[in-house]
């Protein structure tokens, strides 16, 4: 096999970044916590593969489940057809839902999940007559995907500029994170609540009955795990209500036991409208996401004649056989694996954990929650993502792998994660970072 060496030639064509046009790092296979690279090394990952990963790697029974879908049904149509499969899934998913969100519409992955549930928060007050409502709220620092209507609400302007052509009517609110004020904060910062307010003054900007829709992830990750302060998400909700807007949460990365709850819906104890979600899903093997509404959201479309109108709206693979197999067998391994509640039990484990590099002179800040982490490093003048990057690279030479965003190491590892990967991950990122500096 011959090795290509500017990885960004199928990676990121449109990338500025010179960091990736280097040889990409082989991986050729992959078991439990660990992934095996060409040349024989073995990896352990810090990162659920791209947080999705979470019961670890070739789980037999999803493997399993695949192969036995494949030799049954490979392909059923969405549309005016069905497949047992799908409604089983479906209300697995509903189940684990708390309150009213009982309603399941299948994508393909998170990015599509948002798309999906921006449409349908449109739809939504179109078919009770409140068309006027066309305003989508965003948040700073929030990451929705890469397709027109995620990077439009998505609070990254960098996303933005190639491309001149956004969604119109979009505003964003102030984002949560205040490193300079949560320094070091283990778990949720106590203060920052009131930075929800931010959206009471969008609302007096914009005329709350032109917003439709405020999407946020609960926990940004993508951006650099950012914690929201405690009662800010209640807040966020107050607000919404008291406008008739409708609340989005994005657990693209937080659901499927990322905090030690199967959602942030469970861990927050705070109701949105709709979920997006994909990654855990299907534990990062057959795409597929999936967009969560309530009883009313659904019911708009399909109770009373005036209000039955044609969400115009689905994918080809939307609830494709093997995805659904490949769903069905990840809820059962999360559940006989416990893994829900794994963020609970080694919380305190791993918050020590990640918290014992706040003695490096170049780390900034740190952050924690359930099974997800983040240090953020001081920056080097003049090139905001050097050190992170160089940190990603010795890390992977060093036999773990680490994600970065910006000067940002962020950590999500497979839930299955034991004490002594723990040790491995933080003894050597210490290393690591020492090294490079
Ligand atoms: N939303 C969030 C919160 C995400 O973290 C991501 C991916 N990191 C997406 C949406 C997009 O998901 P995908 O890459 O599957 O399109």
């Amino acid at each position: 096999v011959s090795r290509p060496n500017d990885l960004s030639a199928f990676w990121m064509p449109f990338t500025a970044n010179r960091q990736f046009k280097q040889a990409p790092r082989m991986l050729v296979s992959a078991e439990g916590m660990y992934y095996q690279t060409d040349d024989n090394r073995q990896i352990l990952d810090g990162t659920a593969g791209l947080w999705c990963c979470n019961a670890g790697h070739k789980r037999p029974k999803i493997v399993e489940a695949v192969k036995a879908q494949m030799d049954e049904l490979d392909y059923a149509p969405a549309f005016q057809m069905g497949h047992p499969k799908a409604f089983e899934l479906a209300s697995r998913l509903a189940q684990l839902m708390p309150g009213d969100l009982n309603h399941v519409f299948y994508t393909n992955s998170g990015s599509e999940s948002v798309e999906t549930a921006l449409k349908i928060a449109l739809a939504y007050h179109r078919a009770r007559g409140e068309g006027q409502r066309t305003r989508l709220i965003g948040r700073e620092r929030g990451y929705h995907g890469v397709n027109f209507g995620g990077i439009s609400v998505g609070g990254i302007p960098t996303n933005r500029k190639t491309f001149g052509t956004m969604l119109g009517g979009v505003d964003h609110i102030r984002h949560t994170h205040l490193p300079e004020q949560n320094g070091m904060t283990r778990g949720i910062p106590e203060h920052g609540a009131d930075l929800a307010d931010d959206l009471e003054r969008l609302c007096a900007l914009h005329d709350p009955s032109t917003i439709a829709a405020v999407i946020v992830e609960p926990v940004a990750g993508s951006t650099g795990v950012l914690i929201p302060p405690k009662g800010y998400l209640e807040r966020l909700r107050n607000i919404c209500t008291k406008h008739g807007i409708l609340l989005i949460f994005d657990e693209v990365i937080t659901g499927f036991g990322r905090l030690g709850a199967p959602f942030a819906v469970d861990y927050f104890g705070v109701q949105p409208d709709l979920v997006t979600t994909a990654k855990g899903l299907t534990n990062g093997t057959i795409p597929m996401g999936a967009v969560f509404a309530t009883d009313t959201i659904h019911d708009a479309f399909m109770t009373g004649p005036e209000n039955m109108i044609e969400l115009f709206h689905g994918y080809t693979y939307s609830g494709n056989p093997v995805a659904c197999a490949a769903g069905l067998a990840t809820l059962e391994t999360y559940e006989e694996d416990g893994l829900y509640t794994k963020g609970q039990e080694l919380g305190q484990y791993w918050e020590d954990a990640v918290h014992s590099l706040a003695d490096l002179p170049m780390v900034k800040d740190i952050r924690n929650l359930g099974l997800i982490g983040a240090i953020e490093l001081e920056s080097i003048e003049g090139f905001p993502t050097k050190r992170a990057f160089n940190a990603f690279l010795k890390a992977f030479e060093k036999g773990i792998l680490i994600r970065t965003t910006g000067d940002i190491i962020a950590l999500s590892p497979p839930l299955i994660i034991e004490k002594s990967h723990i040790d491995q991950l933080f003894g050597t990122l210490r290393d690591v970072l020492k090294e490079i500096d």
